[in-house]
């Protein structure tokens, strides 16, 4: 496999947010966010961003809806399976790594520094969470994906890089568009980049996502520079102006049209676990 031609595909299907109310497409519970799920590996996904809400489907980090979520989409196909850690704020270091800690995904989210969140509130990352969060991550084997929302949280990962906390191949996520964060300009993801490719050389993996309208700029751009993508209604519920979304797979299908007219193509699960060091391959599509 010529690892330049792949596009790894990630799927948020759910996030923290979006409501019925906001749009009726977004799947809430455990057997509507597997069935969502499924459905993207079908049409080709490479990787599934898991989040959960609880009863009333608010942002969530319930253990038994990650388990139940981890359990029924295993149960039907082999897409890799990355958890968040950042599914409510305020939460304890424990309750944020108990489902990576016990389910054992092969990637979870790793949000690699503090930042006001929505103009409303602190999303707290503080140093000594973040050092929990890489030596439980190292030890569980499950592969960080580095969520960068600004410049210095590359510095935060490239710090730990140099403590020895974080080892291989580090990659990165750049999400764009988040009030408190950097915009989604196709400028400020270049910059990321650069930072990157300044720091590391080509020693590292990158994908980028925009939020609401800046996603498919975002896209179309780290397209362009080889980059990986995430897509899903965690990020925009919207398949163009005015018209929501009737599926995730809607925004997968579009990706993939797109990858083939540049003559790239979207990673298997198993191919994405090659091209990223997965250790945790479930047994059954080992
Ligand atoms: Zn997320």
């Amino acid at each position: 496999m010529d690892e330049s031609s792949r596009v790894i595909l990630t799927v948020a299907c759910t996030g923290a947010w979006p409501q019925k109310s906001d749009t009726p497409y977004v799947p809430l519970t455990p057997q509507e966010e597997a069935d969502e799920i499924v459905r993207c590996a079908d049409a080709g996904a490479s990787i599934a961003h898991i989040h959960v809400r609880d009863d009333a489907f608010h942002a969530s980090m319930d253990f038994d809806k990650f388990a139940e979520t981890v359990r029924l989409v295993r149960a039907r196909c082999n897409i890799v399976l990355n958890l968040t850690t950042s599914g409510g704020l305020g939460l304890s270091d424990e309750v944020r790594m108990r489902p990576f800690q016990e389910l054992r995904p092969e990637m979870a989210s790793f949000d690699a520094g503090t930042m006001n969140w929505a103009h409303t509130t602190v999303f707290e990352n503080s140093p000594r969470f973040l050092e929990k969060l890489a030596n439980s991550m190292s030890e569980c084997n499950v592969k960080p994906e580095f969520e960068i929302f600004d410049a210095g949280m590359i510095y935060n990962v490239l710090h730990y890089m140099k403590k020895g906390l974080i080892t291989g191949r580090p990659h990165f996520q750049f999400v764009l568009g988040a009030p408190g964060g950097m915009t989604a300009d196709v400028k400020n993801m270049m910059f990321l980049l650069d930072t990157c490719k300044d720091n590391l050389g080509t020693n590292f993996t990158w994908s980028a996502l925009g939020i609401g309208r800046g996603h498919l700029p975002i896209i179309y751009a780290a397209l362009a520079m080889g980059g990986h993508v995430r897509v899903g209604m965690e990020d925009n519920i919207f398949y163009r102006k005015g018209q929501l979304a009737k599926s995730n797979v809607e925004f997968v299908e579009r990706v993939k049209r797109t990858v083939a007219e540049i003559d790239r193509t979207v990673a298997t699960p198993d191919e994405t676990r090659k091209i990223l060091g997965l250790k945790n391959v479930p047994a059954a599509v080992v």
